[in-house]
């Protein structure tokens, strides 16, 4: 009989349960709280994808094989040269949520206690910044209220900028499972495209680009009009209610390009609904009035006292599968890890103590499109790359990779030999991929779980903490003697001691005597846990901020607008998706969704190639025509490579406009210009 080893998926933030074998067996863990066995279309595929083709094996130096000791040496030898001659800031690391827990925590900690500077941000940054920066303004800490039980027990689900169907599938199956077994569930999308999503919603609201604030605000007045705020709650917990109502009243409703009655319907089925979750992904995320979008629907939330109880409460949907434990370490160049604030003195004292590191880095370092702005203009003297490929997944792609080339010293540590992104490196260092590395997990919901080996290690290849670590000591840091995952864990658990003398949310200590072998599923602070049904925010007088959102004004008609989101089928850059020919026949090649009217406009029909163009860059298309994309609007995918499909490089159109509070990329609202080509 085939042995299963229990892991977790490694694709999206839904974080589901995985039992796998070396022959390719993958099935759903039955007995995950994520997913209880279920699996989608990528999960079930997994087993398609472990093979070694294209894997890079031995590590390279300008472009030979060479051994670790000559290509880590390289790396310490670079970075501490550039420290040495141009200061700590000088040097950056930009790595992953693919990357594991204890691999963020090990990268983290050389930078920000060791180096001393806090250039090290993530892939992350693209995905949820906007939703930290709208938990910390609004709880004091960037804490995650509800749990996916929560989606189950809600009367009202509302899903604000995601394609749940598609970019988190088993929790949308979980959705609709629980419509089965209560038909008087309902599920408003709200989106500026109709979806897979849409389709098994009660009610689709084709909002405008970045209509969404002028839409809570207006729920807010509506809220405080019908007199349905929850006067105990706000006098208990709340700070900031009138200021927020009077800036919401200022709203225009039309901003949302909805008609009088899709508001009413929606406002009163949200009022009149005691058990509202809110669930919302990069279409709040990903805009350059992202964290205002959280925090306009936050505050709805808050003035109700619609939070932190069964059924009802915010809940964000994170894109990648640790995009949550970086938080937990501190992987974005604005935090510490067990969310402590760089900002704050006595936090980095405790971070320093608790290391016993030679120096804390004092101030912020640059978030991801800053820092690619750094090494243009050749601030940057020796730059790590880890499990990412930001030369194509980054906004305004292009100028991105002559950014990185115009780095006198670039490291790239990926499971595959060619990238984008590793074709720019002096050295490639090979690492260990999914189902040959240990490590934990945190999913959208603070579970955090176990990923384990079950395949041997490939060639070369070593875990990322363990490259890492070897290059730490090699530029001549003690504290990074680490022989196993379990250790760094462990440390991490430790700190997480430490912080909790500053009461933060990140209460690891249920975890305290953990068999890190053994580990199961686990929740922190414990299973089950919600947060602010009772207060107890983060903020130092224990209140939560509701923040007065002023809409932003709305960019005057691009001839096009660019949407841009993932596949069914397909992750990130397809390294791993693309492996599996029965994924890639969902949509074989690149391709653009616009609506018959505009399709006609440029006289195009369904198969033609249409030209894409704005000042960034230009692409080739395939016309998708059809009545779910709104006029004026286009929607393209983000998957194809400058090395798989060049004219299909959709982030070489996005311009790298970012939420001036977060930092993230505004993905979603690029302007364009089309042609038939
Ligand atoms: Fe993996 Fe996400 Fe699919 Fe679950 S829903 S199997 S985590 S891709």
């Amino acid at each position: 009989m085939t042995e299963l080893t229990r892991t977790t998926c490694p694709y999206c933030g839904v974080g589901c349960g995985v039992l796998a074998a070396p022959d390719g067996t993958i099935q759903g863990d039955p007995d995950h709280p994520a997913n209880f066995g279920r699996l989608c279309s990528k999960g079930s595929a997994l087993g398609e994808t472990i093979d070694l083709e294209g894997r890079l094996l031995t590590p390279m130096v300008d472009n030979a094989p060479a051994s670790w000791d000559t290509a880590l040496g390289q790396v310490a030898e670079k970075f501490s040269a550039a420290i040495d001659t141009y200061g700590s800031d000088s040097v950056a690391f930009y790595v992953s949520g693919q990357l594991l827990t204890e691999d963020y925590y090990v990268a983290n900690k050389l930078m920000k206690g060791y180096i001393g500077s806090a250039n090290i941000d993530t892939n992350s940054r693209l995905c949820m910044a906007s939703s930290v920066a709208g938990h910390k303004r609004a709880f004091g800490s960037d804490t995650v209220p509800q749990t996916y039980e929560d989606l189950e027990e809600a009367d009202l689900i509302v899903l604000v900028g995601s394609n749940l169907a598609w970019c988190h599938p088993v929790l949308f199956q979980r959705i609709i499972e629980a419509k089965k077994t209560r038909p008087n569930l309902r599920i408003i999308n709200i989106d500026p495209r109709r979806t897979a999503t849409s389709e098994f919603s009660d009610m689709h609201l084709n909002i405008a680009p970045d209509g969404d604030i002028a839409l809570f605000n207006g729920l807010l007045a509506h809220i405080a009009d019908q007199g349905a705020q929850n006067n105990v709650y706000i006098n208990a917990y709340i700070n900031g209610y009138e200021d927020a109502v009077a800036t919401a009243r200022l709203s225009n409703p039309a901003d949302t390009d909805l008609s009088p009655a899709e508001l009413e319907a929606f406002y009163t089925a949200w009022t009149g609904t005691e058990k509202v979750v809110t669930l919302y992904s990069q279409g709040v995320n990903q805009s350059s009035c992202g964290s205002d979008k959280v925090n306009a629907i936050l505050n709805c939330h808050l003035a109700t006292g619609r939070i932190g109880k069964p059924g009802c409460g915010p809940l964000s949907a994170t894109g990648q599968p640790n995009a949550m434990g970086g938080r937990e370490v501190g992987g974005l160049a604005n935090m510490l890890a067990n969310h402590l604030d760089l900002d704050n003195a006595a936090h980095r004292d405790a971070v320093q103590t608790f290391w016993n590191s030679p120096t804390i880095s004092d101030h912020q370092g640059l978030k991801a499109v800053d820092l690619f702005d750094a090494c243009a203009r050749g601030e940057i003297k020796a730059l790590w790359v880890m499990s990412t490929n930001p030369a194509v997944s980054l906004p305004d792609a292009n100028r991105v990779a002559e950014a990185i080339a115009n780095v006198p010293f670039v490291a790239v540590s990926d499971i595959m030999a060619r990238t984008d992104t590793g074709d720019l490196a002096d050295v490639l260092l090979p690492a260990t991929g999914w189902g040959e590395k240990d490590g934990t997990v945190t999913n959208s919901e603070r579970r955090i779980s176990r990923q384990r080996a079950f395949l041997p290690t490939p060639g070369q290849c070593r875990p990322d903490w363990d490259i890492v670590a070897d290059v730490a000591r090699r530029m001549g840091f003690s504290g990074f003697d680490y022989t196993s995952p379990a250790e760094i864990f462990a440390e991490y658990i430790a700190l997480g001691d430490a912080a909790q003398r500053f009461h933060r949310d990140l209460d690891l200590s249920v975890f305290a005597d953990v068999d890190y072998a053994n580990l199961l599923p686990t929740q922190w602070p414990r299973n089950g846990a919600r947060f602010f049904a009772e207060g107890g925010f983060y903020h130092a007088d224990g209140k939560a901020k509701m923040l007065p959102i002023s809409a932003p004004k709305l960019s005057q008609n691009p001839q096009f607008s660019l949407n841009t989101g993932r596949n069914r089928d397909q992750w990130h850059t397809m390294t791993r998706t693309g492996k599996a020919p029965r994924l890639g026949a969902h949509l074989a090649e690149p391709y653009l969704e616009i609506h018959p009217s505009d399709a006609a406009q440029i006289d195009v029909v369904e198969g033609d190639l249409v030209a894409v163009e704005n000042t960034c860059g230009d692409g080739i298309l395939r016309a998708l025509i059809t009545p779910r994309a709104t006029p004026g609007q286009v929607f393209a995918p983000m998957h194809w490579t400058r090395q798989k499909a060049p004219s299909g490089m959709i982030n070489s159109l996005i311009r790298p406009e970012v939420d001036p509070v977060s930092g993230q990329p505004a993905s979603k609202t690029g302007a364009v210009e089309l042609r038939k080509f």
